[in-house]
């Protein structure tokens, strides 16, 4: 079992993520929570190299290849093993990122990312994506203060086109997504994920 959470800053990724766990592990499943950038000892070199620059320091393309052997590396040495293993595993944060942030929050295009990130996870999509769907304001609201967050300076314009690149994505493979209005009761939350898990589970 792969899921992966998306969302823009502040959306409760990380909440969600922490709570399928939890619940995931109640029932006896060995899970395996994990993040992007990140995830990896050469992930995490990555997302420190890629966070700490400012903005306009790191061009496009070096910025979207930074991600993307970043997430190389998690899939290669942590996310594929532990599938071997039967465990399941839950990403904060995946493919549908860098397609939201570099292939139009930078303007790289669509295609372009996702045929870079295929390449580079050599087609391991998850069974599902939970997309937290939260208005930037509010998201910027909710964001810890002082964060590491390197694009909190972006403009809510910048967020806004990575809100809808997430829903459009989605929109393209509603199979492989599921939608949530992020601003919703936490409980709620979780258990709309923990249904769909379910029907996976019972495939
Ligand atoms: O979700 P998290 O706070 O860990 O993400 C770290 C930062 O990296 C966020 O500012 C996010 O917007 C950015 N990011 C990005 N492109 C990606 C993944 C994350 O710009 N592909």
């Amino acid at each position: 079992l792969f899921i992966a959470f998306e969302g823009g800053d502040g959306a409760g990724k990380s909440t969600q993520s922490r709570l399928l766990a939890e619940a995931l592990r109640s029932r006896g499943i060995t899970v395996v929570q994990t993040r992007e950038p990140g995830g990896t000892e050469i992930g995490e070199k990555l997302r420190s190299l890629v966070l700490d620059h400012g903005q306009g320091e790191i061009d496009a393309r070096t910025e979207a290849l930074m991600y993307a052997a970043a997430r190389a590396a998690h899939v290669e040495q942590l996310i594929r093993p532990a599938l071997a293993r039967g465990e399941a595993v839950i990403t904060d944060r995946y493919i549908d990122s860098s397609i939201a942030y570099q292939g139009i929050g930078r303007g790289l295009g669509i295609g372009e990312i996702r045929d870079l990130n295929v390449w580079a996870t050599n087609a391991l999509w998850p069974h599902f994506t939970v997309i937290l769907d939260v208005d930037p304001a509010a998201g910027r609201a909710r964001r810890a203060p002082g964060g590491e967050d390197r694009l909190e300076s972006e403009p809510d314009s910048f967020h806004a086109q990575v809100r809808q690149a997430f829903l459009d994505t989605a929109a393209t493979a509603p199979e492989r997504h599921l939608v949530i209005d992020g601003l919703q009761d936490v409980d709620t939350i979780a258990a709309l994920i923990l249904a769909r898990v379910d029907e996976v589970l019972s495939e």
